[in-house]
């Protein structure tokens, strides 16, 4: 579904991504993980059309998104939940969730797609009519995922959607990836917290300094012992199923 391929990408001097390479299936769930500064922002970033590549190429669907405005990604079917969630607190829960559907252009695929959304986030009906700024850390995450779902994506990728969050709260939000996984989206998830990715993932990627250092399922990561050492501190830290409020 999606193949990015040698890509780098630079800020002035400063080179965050050397050639890196990866591919996510439909109906996956792949995560990136890697340390700050590892380049995992920047990575979304090219893809949603928000940094220019240096180098390399991004398909998705069998179509280069080189070049394509921000916008025009999104309405092929890609939605970004970006890190620290960036809701508007000034505005309602509702006007929050309406941002999101505007690409949609049919109004009552939108009405319909709003109703199910609020089936799946309970919380998000019950302060349908407050200010986001009321809503915890985790359901504010919550309230960005809906909106990034109201635009109808294929392919979802949420940045660091962990942070700031309490376990439970983490256990809640992940268990979400999975249903939507059920539903036909495909996940591209980067994350700090690589316990908890790589618990949840189908497959994932270590970056480190902007390079792709190890690759792998679940159980091939869980046999390097490289990236227990490195990431997890123990190869017994990554759960061999994820299992959400256990
Ligand atoms: P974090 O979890 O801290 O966001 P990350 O893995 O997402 O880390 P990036 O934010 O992609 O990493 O950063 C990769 C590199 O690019 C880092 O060296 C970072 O300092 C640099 N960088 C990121 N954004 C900018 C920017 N706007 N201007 C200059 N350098 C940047």
């Amino acid at each position: 579904m999606l193949k990015v391929e040698r890509l780098s990408a630079r800020y002035g001097r400063v080179i965050a991504l050397h050639s890196i390479s990866f591919e996510v299936n439909e109906h996956e769930i792949v995560a990136i993980v890697g340390p700050n500064g590892a380049g995992k922002s920047t990575t979304l970033a090219a893809i949603t059309g928000i940094v220019a590549p240096s180098g390399g190429s991004i398909s998705y669907e069998g179509e280069s998104l080189i070049g394509l405005a921000p916008e025009r990604i999104v309405r092929r079917g890609i939605a970004l939940v970006p890190e620290g969630r960036q809701i508007f607190a000034s505005l309602s829960v509702a006007e929050n969730l309406q941002l999101g559907s505007t690409s949609v252009e049919d109004r009552s695929d939108a009405r319909d797609d709003l109703e199910r959304t609020l089936e799946r986030f309970p919380i998000l009906r019950t302060y349908y009519r407050s200010s986001a700024a009321k809503l915890s850390g985790g359901e504010q995450q919550q309230l960005a995922i809906a909106r990034a779902l109201l635009s109808r994506p294929r392919l979802l990728l949420l940045d660091e959607p962990s942070l700031g969050l309490a376990p439970i709260m983490i256990d809640t939000v992940f268990e979400t990836f999975s249903e939507l996984r059920d539903t036909g989206v495909t996940v591209l998830l980067v994350e700090q917290n690589a316990t908890r990715a790589v618990a949840l993932a189908d497959r994932t990627y270590v970056l480190r300094t902007g390079r792709v250092a190890l690759e792998g399922t679940r159980d091939e990561l869980r046999r390097t012992a490289d990236f227990a050492t490195e990431y997890l501190g123990s190869t017994s830290a990554i759960p061999s199923t994820e299992r959400p409020g256990s």
